[in-house]
């Protein structure tokens, strides 16, 4: 059994259905494009876990349909149901799975309480745990957008949460030790504990095999009625190891999100693209990445001559509580603070090699965003930290 089609486009989740979203404005014909999904559902906005893109019909849909392997050579798809999906050009969106605690060492993943959160069908299980637990105790393992994201989620839902990390602080990767001392502060007025610099070591179950208690790695036990895990992805690769190149753990593109194989691209989580403003390769996780990355694939595939190297500027953002956060650029170098981290209107920017190269900021206007987001583009130079310190927004507002 087998079908052709022009444009295949390997996963289901955001960049393909941006990509989607960008061949239909783009004029292609019907019966030329496939999308194949293992979830049983069309692309969504995952961050939002609910809206629907709105695709149109005449795409072909597989969905439910895992693709088990890849000949790129013969560009061909092989699916679990044994159909092949052969493709003149194909847009790789596979995305990143969920780190689970098995690769860790610890067994449990599978209890019926103990939650992950990647798609839909773990968002309505998440949903479901969190409902039947009113009132009681949740263990969250890991401190970086999942498990922020979530406390405040259970908190708000009548939870009891204690946060576990390896780190200092959370969101380590991103926030500096000030910046995230605000947001703990806020969480522990909340009343979330943070267990910090360990890790989990086992559970205990039930006889219906339920976790009834975490233990750490730093001796303590704790009940609980409810984990959540949220300690990080991994790239789906596996289908093109030994026939892409890949790095970073990704596929390795170049600025036209073209693979080492001409008639493949790599959009979103799954691909180490060059950040022109860096002059470096980067895998990034986040929504605004696979979004641009997917059109401007679809771009360079329709109109080659006219599509430039993709020039992205890095944006990860975040809404918690009543809060509000955006980030451009790269937080290399020296963090700068400035504004009023006893309000609700700060932030920070890293210069590095005398340049402006990230900037945070907490609780802006619209306009403030914007002016952040140029004056990151911009990379001005910066000479005296403390003066920068001292005009805080007013530097990205007037440079
Ligand atoms: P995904 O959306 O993960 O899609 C991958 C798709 O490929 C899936 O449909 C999967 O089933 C399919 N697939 C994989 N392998 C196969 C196979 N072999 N056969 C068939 N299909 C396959 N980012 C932000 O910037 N801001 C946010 O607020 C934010 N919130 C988030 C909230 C949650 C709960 C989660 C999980 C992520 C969030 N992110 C956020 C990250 C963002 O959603 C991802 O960066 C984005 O989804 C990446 O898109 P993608 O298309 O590359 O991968
Ligand atoms: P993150 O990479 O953000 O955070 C993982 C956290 O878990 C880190 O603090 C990590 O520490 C910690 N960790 C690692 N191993 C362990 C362990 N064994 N025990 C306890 N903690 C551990 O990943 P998430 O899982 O939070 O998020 C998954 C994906 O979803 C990411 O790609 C993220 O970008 C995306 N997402 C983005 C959102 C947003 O942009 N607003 C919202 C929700 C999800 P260490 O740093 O030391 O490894």
């Amino acid at each position: 059994m087998g079908r052709a089609f022009v444009y295949v486009i390997l996963g289901g989740g955001v960049a393909a259905g941006y990509a989607a979203v960008e061949f239909a404005k783009r004029g292609v014909s019907h019966g030329e494009l496939c999308i194949i999904s293992e979830e049983p559902v069309a692309p969504y906005e995952r961050p939002a876990l609910s809206k629907g893109f709105l695709l149109p019909e005449w795409i072909e849909l597989v969905l439910g349909t895992r693709v088990k392997s890849a000949d790129v050579r013969r560009r061909k798809l092989l699916t679990a149901t044994g159909e092949t999906i052969s493709y003149k050009f194909l847009i790789i969106a596979t995305g990143a799975r969920a780190l689970k605690l098995e690769e860790f060492g610890v067994s449990g993943s599978e209890a019926e309480n103990v939650c992950y959160l990647r798609d839909l069908a773990d968002a309505n299980s998440l949903v479901n745990v969190m409902q039947s637990c009113s009132g009681g105790n949740a263990i969250v393992i890991g401190g970086g957008y999942i498990g922020m994201e979530c406390a405040a989620s259970l908190v708000i839902n009548k939870i009891n949460v204690t946060m576990v990390f390896p780190e200092a602080h959370c969101m380590a990767r991103l926030f500096t030790p000030k910046i995230a001392s605000y947001y703990e502060d806020y969480y522990q007025s909340k009343g979330v504990k943070f267990i910090k610099g360990t890790v989990l070591s086992s559970f205990e179950f039930d006889s219906s095999g339920k976790v009834t208690a975490v233990n750490l790695r730093d001796g303590s036990r704790l009940p609980v009625d409810m984990v959540v895990v949220g300690i990080g992805i991994r790239p789906n690769t596996s289908l093109f190891e030994g026939q892409l190149t890949l790095e970073k753990g990704g596929i390795k593109v170049n600025g036209k999100l073209q693979t080492s194989n001409n008639s493949i691209y790599a959009v979103g989580d799954v691909a180490a693209f060059p950040v022109k403003l860096f002059g470096e390769t980067r895998r990034l996780e986040h929504v605004d990445a696979a979004r641009k990355s997917a059109k401007h694939a679809v771009a360079a595939i329709l109109e080659p001559e006219k599509t430039g190297e993709f020039d992205y500027l890095p944006f990860f953002y975040s809404r918690v509580f009543a809060f509000s956060w955006q980030f451009y650029g790269d937080n290399a170098g020296e963090a700068v603070h400035f504004g009023d981290y006893s309000g609700s209107t700060f932030g920070a920017y890293w210069i590095s090699k005398g340049h402006l190269v990230g900037s945070f900021l907490e609780g802006g206007t619209k306009e403030e965003y914007e002016a952040i987001t140029n004056a990151t583009r911009l990379k001005p130079a910066v000479e005296d930290l403390a003066e920068l310190g001292r005009q805080g927004l007013n530097f990205a507002l007037t440079v």
